[in-house]
């Protein structure tokens, strides 16, 4: 069956150690010290095949040194063991310098035996060892990129946990289990304060997945700067935006976040990409809107506010399809076609979601006069025909 996990039923901790007997191996070692090959027994053992000529070795290993190092602070029995495939001993060495883990010796012929035994095609792999016939993932760097220290101990079981914590999340929450957690539950505003989570009860939220280098969020930003500010400051609704950074460092979302009225999740928090991947957020603007129940209303408050702007609110089916059919009952009452002493071609009625009237120079949203000709458009009322 596709996924069975071969290795945890025939390669635990038990086949490592015999592999390293047979090659002569007694100890393992760190950058500083050397430790007997056996006093890895009992614990949660990780190889970690990589190379330092390896780019996505180098974008993961930080990741990999934050988790390890989290979890010996709080005592996890973890131990992760670097298997090298560096070119030689000189690189193998300072390529240890930068992990704080153990390692076996360099030895390309141990090498090859590993990853032929663990079936290894690509590095960075990160291999849990079986112990006490437990399954484990084939290979962890998936489940560590995202879920960081809390994917320990790397089982299958844990696995389904986390993902079964996701989807209950996706299905609905509290807001404070899905923007806070026990270390933090506040979100800071752009001159830095800090906005308790429990203070957004009872609202509509909208999630900003939005980033400073990205136009077309920069755009979106504009648009949805404008519906709140005629929601929360004019119409006094209860609805917020919180931003979720996808800024390339801390200055970017600096940069970002001062642009904004509403608040953000901080840039150093994970929390930012637990949203990402609760919400599968594929490209960036994306506004996924959350009722004051903690469900999800719409994946497409993006398209709601670029169209309806504040008139959106609260985002609902009933809301969108009752704009709809306003908009389209007041589309009846006007001609196809009109002849405008104003301008010298006919004018047709269409529809956009925003122009300036050439007439009175207002803004105009949904239907319009417009030329075909130039670039010229007339509010209905401004059109002197009656219909
Ligand atoms: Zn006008
Ligand atoms: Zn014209």
């Amino acid at each position: 069956m596709a996924g069975f996990n071969h290795h945890a039923e025939l390669m635990g901790q038990n086949k490592f150690q015999e592999i390293l007997a047979s090659e002569g191996v007694e100890f393992l070692e760190s950058a500083s010290k050397k430790v007997p090959r056996t006093a890895i027994e009992g614990k949660t053992i990780c190889l970690f095949f990589s190379a330092s000529w390896c780019r996505p070795c180098k974008a993961f290993t930080p990741n990999l040194i934050q988790l390890y190092n989290s979890l010996k602070t709080n005592g996890e029995k973890l131990e992760i063991i670097f298997i090298s495939s560096d070119g030689d001993e000189k690189t193998y060495k300072e390529h240890l310098e930068t992990m704080p883990w153990l390692a076996v010796p360099f030895n390309l012929n141990l090498y090859r035996r590993l990853a032929h035994l663990f079936t290894i095609d690509h590095i960075p792999a990160l291999i849990p060892l079986n112990c006490n016939g437990k399954h484990v993932e084939d290979d962890a760097i998936t489940l560590v990129e995202d879920y960081g220290a809390d994917a320990f101990p790397f089982t299958r079981e844990r696995r389904d946990e986390l993902r079964a914590m996701d989807e209950r999340k996706r299905r609905g929450c509290r807001i404070e289990e899905l923007l806070a957690h026990p270390e933090r539950d506040y979100i800071i505003s752009r001159d830095g304060k800090k906005i308790l989570v429990s203070e957004l009860v009872g609202k509509t939220i909208g999630l900003y997945f939005g980033a400073h280098w990205c136009p077309p969020a920069r755009n979106f930003t504009t648009q949805l700067i404008e519906a709140h500010m005629e929601l929360v400051t004019i119409l006094n609704q209860p609805f917020e935006v919180i931003f979720i950074s996808t800024d390339r460092d801390h200055d970017e979302f600096i940069c970002s976040l001062s642009s904004m009225p509403w608040p953000a999740i901080p840039y150093e928090d994970k929390t930012r990409q637990d949203l990402k991947r609760i919400f599968e957020i594929k490209g960036i603007p994306t506004l996924i809107l959350i009722g004051p129940d903690g469900k999800i209303i719409s994946t497409s408050g993006r398209a709601m506010i670029s169209l309806y702007g504040a008139m959106a609110f609260p985002f609902t089916e009933p809301r969108i399809a009752g704009i709809e059919a306003t908009l389209r009952k007041e589309g009846e009452r006007f001609p196809r076609k009109v002849q405008d002493p104003k301008h010298i071609h006919e004018l047709k009625l269409d529809m956009a979601k925003a122009y300036v009237c050439d007439a009175c120079r207002k803004q105009g949203r949904f239907w319009t006069f417009s030329c075909d000709v130039c670039d010229y458009d007339l509010h209905p009322r401004c059109v002197e025909e009656t219909f």
